[in-house]
């Protein structure tokens, strides 16, 4: 008789013990899944651009060149950009989007061939790498329509950021002060 008690009371505790295992497993569950559908909606987030355009839309509306220096990350021959030389008071703005990115303040003649800048107007430029050439350098990019713009190296005027922004000047349009 004992003995039989003892039995149902342990078949009671095994139940227990194996619903408990059940729901933690279901808490488990639904917490990954949770989780990882929260995490999926972020980097899809961050892959957006707030002017996104299909790659035929952007062939339409940029000319050969700004198509292939923004939207195929390509570098313009050195000395061809206009720009290159462009020391009036004003704005340069993304020739895609219209963002202004940077300012004449911040020119500078470094040299390259490049329009140069020792910074950019913050948050409206991003940041990424790019192994194009072999070696990693900072690839910089318009954070409005991600289109590529050029590279920022460390080798900028001392006296104020250290950094050289060396654009393409294809990649720019520049809005005088009126
Ligand atoms: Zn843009």
């Amino acid at each position: 008789m004992n003995n039989f008690f003892f039995r149902q009371k342990k078949d009671k505790i095994n139940y227990i013990y194996n619903m408990k295992k059940i729901l933690l497993l279901l808490t488990i569950t639904l917490f990954f899944s949770c989780n990882s559908s929260a995490q999926k909606k972020e980097t899809k987030e961050k892959e957006e651009f707030q002017v996104s355009k299909t790659d035929i839309e952007w062939k339409k509306e940029l000319t050969e060149q700004e198509y292939y220096v923004l939207r195929q990350a390509g570098t313009e021959r050195p000395f061809s950009s206009p720009l290159n030389k462009e020391y009036n008071e004003g704005t340069f703005h993304c020739a895609a989007c219209d963002t202004p990115l940077f300012k004449s303040e911040h020119k500078f003649d470094s040299g390259t061939g490049w329009p140069s800048f020792d910074r950019e107007i913050e948050g409206n430029v991003a940041f990424g790498s790019d192994n194009n050439l072999g070696y990693s350098r900072d690839e910089e990019h318009c954070a409005t329509c991600g289109g590529h713009l050029g590279h920022v190296f460390n080798d900028g005027p001392r006296n104020t950021t250290g950094k050289r922004h060396c654009i393409n000047g294809v990649a720019l349009k520049f809005v005088p002060i009126k």
